[in-house]
Formats: structure tokens, sequence, C-alpha cells
């Protein structure tokens, strides 16, 4: 589900749209989130329906895909194929029973693929994994439970699906009027996926580009690499597409791609300027995620104390995500000694 560290209050259901000829907006309610909803969408065909993502697996979700498809009189067996921009569970969760009620053949990417047992088959290992991880990074002893408790009830709401076809990107999917190509969008998730037709200048963008909200890229205790570094180059790759209507995993559809991508340029450049600021205010002292973390800003109104475990952990992964790019671009120094990981800036040459 993972978006930015702090998220806006809950709003009501936004109604069903069609948005182009042959393309209807689905909101379904996400219970208890803050975020209220996902955006799911549906595509016509003259030989049935493509859905692309598809909310998470409660009661309450799939009644409201039901109510959505019985007002538009489509049927869930004409719904023949769904697609996963990346499996959080807020846009993968259902794809399971969808599955089995549906019949349609389920596509997502590769690296999604790849992710789905070390995110979702053993919570427990997971958990014990991300904890000594937290704790690695500097979380404070009394503070590992709240943390790492966060996310738990998620994963109640996916149940697991393998994909019919892994892609790649690049590929073409051809439904009614619409032509997508598959666009690989990394960040996010190491597998997210944007859906991209040129010839209708529309765009799905999952949550790689959202219209209010900052996209979360986090540092994932299963995932290595440099996330911050895949989502700016993806940023920038999508920001050049003529795309005149986005259709965004959360929130209105908007126009203005290439404004909106320049502004989470901007954002992430400004948080990176942000923790080189904070080091520089100790330089004798090598900080941690955690530490690091706490000092940031991430609310107008709210402190670091405000912030529940989860939003806490959230803040922490993308601390490190800012972190591991500033380390490779030879911002800062990155040490591990005595069990904990900081970060410094570079001796002066
Ligand atoms: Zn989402
Ligand atoms: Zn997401």
């Amino acid at each position: 589900m993972t978006h930015s560290a702090v998220v806006r209050p809950a709003q009501p259901l936004p109604d069903r749209a069609e948005l182009l000829p042959g393309i209807w907006r689905l909101p379904l309610p996400l219970r208890d989130s803050p975020l209220g909803h996902v955006n799911t969408y549906l595509v016509r065909s003259d030989n049935g329906y493509l859905l692309v993502d598809c909310g998470w697996d409660t009661a309450d979700t799939l009644r409201a895909l039901e109510g959505h498809l019985r007002a538009l009189d489509v049927k869930f067996p004409d719904v023949r194929h769904l697609v996963i921009t990346h499996i959080h569970p807020d846009h993968y969760g259902l794809a399971g029973r969808l599955r089995e009620i549906t019949e349609a053949d389920l596509s997502f990417h590769r690296l999604e693929r790849l992710y789905i047992e070390s995110r979702y088959a053993d919570a427990d290992e997971l958990l014990t994994e991300m904890r000594e991880w937290l704790r690695l990074n500097g979380t404070p002893q009394a503070e590992l439970d709240r943390l790492n408790r966060g996310s738990t009830s998620m994963m109640e709401r996916v149940q697991i699906a393998y994909p019919d076809r892994t892609l790649d990107g690049g590929e073409e999917i051809v439904c009614g009027r619409f032509a997508f190509k598959v666009v690989w969008t990394p960040g996010h998730s190491a597998g997210h996926i944007c859906l991209y037709d040129a010839g209708n200048k529309v765009l799905l963008s999952g949550d790689h580009v959202l219209p209010h909200i900052t996209p979360s890229v986090g540092l994932h205790v299963r995932t290595t690499s440099n996330p911050l570094a895949d989502y700016l180059d993806s940023l920038k790759l999508i920001g050049r597409l003529q795309a005149e209507l986005v259709l965004p995993g959360h929130g209105e559809p908007f126009a203005g791609l290439p404004e909106r991508t320049a502004e989470l340029l901007e954002h992430h450049r400004r948080r990176l300027d942000e923790i080189v600021g904070l080091l520089e205010q100790t330089p004798d002292r090598p900080r941690t995620g955690y530490d690091l973390a706490a000092h940031m800003r991430w609310s107008r109104r709210r402190t670091w104390d405000d912030l529940s475990g989860f939003e806490r952990r959230l803040a922490v992964t993308e601390a490190l995500a800012h972190l591991e790019l500033l380390h490779a671009r030879g911002r800062v120094r990155k040490r591990c000694a005595d069990g904990i990981v900081t970060f410094s800036l570079p001796d002066e040459e």
C-alpha cells in the first residue's frame, strides 16, 4: 500500500465515470486507510473487458466492484483480462479471488512475481527480518515492536495469485479502441508498470505518479539496490510521454503530466538537500536512518511524536532510500560498525 509517510484524511468514495469512450474509472473503498479509495479501470472490447488493478481482498471492496459492474451491465465472466500495476495490497489483494470468479488471465511484471513469496507467503519470517533491519538502522529498542507491527493486518487483505503472463515492459496490450504499451517504472515498487496509449494520449499511472500525494519510495528489508535512483529515472521517462490524461491509482484523473513529474523531481531534490543539511548540523556525529527520519519534516501540522508506528516505519524506509541515493552519488558516507549502520558527510578532500 505504502504511500508518502503521512497521508491525508479519508474522503468519500468518488463516483464511477466513463472517462473516454470505452474506459471507466471504478473507485473501490479501502476501509481504515487514510487513502480512502483505490481506482480501478475497466476497458471495453468486443470480446470482453480488461480490468486494471483490483483493490484488496475485503468483502466491501468486492461488493463495490460488483455494484459497479452490475450498473454497467457487465458480468464477472465478461472480465477476461486483469492487469496489475504492482503487488501492493490495495492494487493486487483481490486478484486471487477475482480470478476464481472471472477466469480472467492475470498479468503483471516479472519482478513483482519475484517478490510475492517474500512479501506475503511467510509473514512471521518477514517480521523477524524487518525487526532486525529496523534495529540495524537505529530504531530504539523500545520502539521496535511499534514500528514493526504496522502492516500485518494488510497481509490478510491479500489472496496470493500468480500471473498467467509475466510482463517485462515494452509489450502492447490491445483492448477495444485502446493499445496500451507496458512501461516498466521501478521505484515505488520494483516491478511497477504504467500503461500508455499514445494514440489516445492516455496514461494509466498506478502509484508511480499521483495527483496530490507523493508516492512513497522506500528501501525495503528484502529489496536491495537503489529504489530512489530507479524512481527518479522512471519519472523522467514518464514525464516525456505525450499523455493528455493521466489515470492514477488514487485521486482524480488529471492533465499536466510534465508539470506533475517536475514537482515530484523537485520534491526529492529538496528532500536530499534536507538530509545533507541535517548531517551538516552534526559534522562530528554519524547518524542513523532512524535518527535522520525523526528530524525530517513529514507534515505541516504533525511532529514525529504524532506519527503512528506504521507512519514512522514508512518514514524510516523513505529516509533510507534517500540516503542510499546520496551514498551512490558520493554525497554521504555509510558505515556499519557494532551492528549499527550510520551516515556522515564525506571527509573534505
Ligand atoms: Zn496504492
Ligand atoms: Zn503502491
